[in-house]
């Protein structure tokens, strides 16, 4: 429903504060659940509950939860509030989803159509899948892209999206690229913010508004890299696009 992602270097805020703050800018839109992955010393810490976004940053900011502490000193993450097509508003089925490797970490806009085969070639493999989505393929489908010798989410990304059938704007963190956020976009929308110490991905301008007016437009079936100092847009193929820029211009 909601999708909210950001990576940052030297002086960028807080990933989980964009993040928090992403989400809920982006409420309005309905939601039955929420989570948050974010890429600190080199893991990935998700957390996710069902029910309102204040339930989901009790648990991120509980002092003695583990995932506390290095949780405020990330620059990197992604965030997304969902509304249910497949699978009950549980803490299971919500996003992020991890891959089982613990490498990658996934959220999804949309619906996947063609989940069921997806998910029965998985489970041939000897792939556990932990929730009822449609989404969660995705996860473990880049994972096991980049474990089979993949150097780049952006790459695995590509390859991954041409599987898909449906409608879907994805993102995705990957421990291998501790400062990417990759997404993807078919028919679901997905917006470049670009700022000064960060760069940052929305679902809408919403997501990143308080941070930066600058945004760039992606198109029908492309993938987007962002890096703390810039982006790069590809279609599925991996051709080279050049983005929409423009200028945010109601007050947020
Ligand atoms: N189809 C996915 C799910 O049910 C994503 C729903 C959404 O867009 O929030 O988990």
């Amino acid at each position: 429903c909601g999708i909210v992602g950001v990576t940052g270097g030297v002086g960028a805020p807080s990933a989980l504060d964009v993040v928090l703050g992403g989400l809920r800018r982006l409420e309005y839109r309905g939601y039955d659940s929420a989570g948050v992955a974010l890429v600190a010393d080199d893991a990935l810490h998700v957390t996710k509950r069902s029910g309102k976004l204040a339930r989901l940053v009790d648990a991120v900011t509980a002092a003695e939860t583990l995932e506390a502490v290095p949780a405020y000193s990330s620059r990197t993450g992604i965030g997304h509030t969902r509304w249910a097509t497949h699978g009950a508003p549980t803490d299971e089925n919500a996003h992020p989803h991890l891959s089982e490797d613990g490498q990658v970490a996934l959220i999804h806009n949309g619906i996947i159509e063609n989940f069921a085969p997806l998910r029965a070639e998985l489970t041939e493999a000897g792939v556990t899948l932990l929730s009822e989505t449609d989404s969660e393929v995705v996860a473990h489908l880049l994972a096991r892209r980049l474990a089979d010798g993949g150097t780049d989410l952006a790459g695995a990304m590509r390859d991954v999206v041409q599987r898909l059938e449906g409608a879907f704007t994805l993102l995705a963190v990957w421990r291998g690229q501790p400062d990417v956020v990759v997404g993807a976009r078919r028919s679901s929308p997905l917006v470049v913010g670009v700022g000064d110490t960060a760069t940052y991905l929305g679902s809408d301008v919403a997501a990143f508004i308080d941070h930066t007016k600058e945004a760039v437009e992606l198109g029908e079936d492309q993938v987007v890299e962002v890096r703390p100092d810039g982006f790069t847009i590809t279609d599925f193929a991996g051709a080279p696009v050049q983005g929409k820029p423009y200028t945010v211009t109601w007050d947020a």
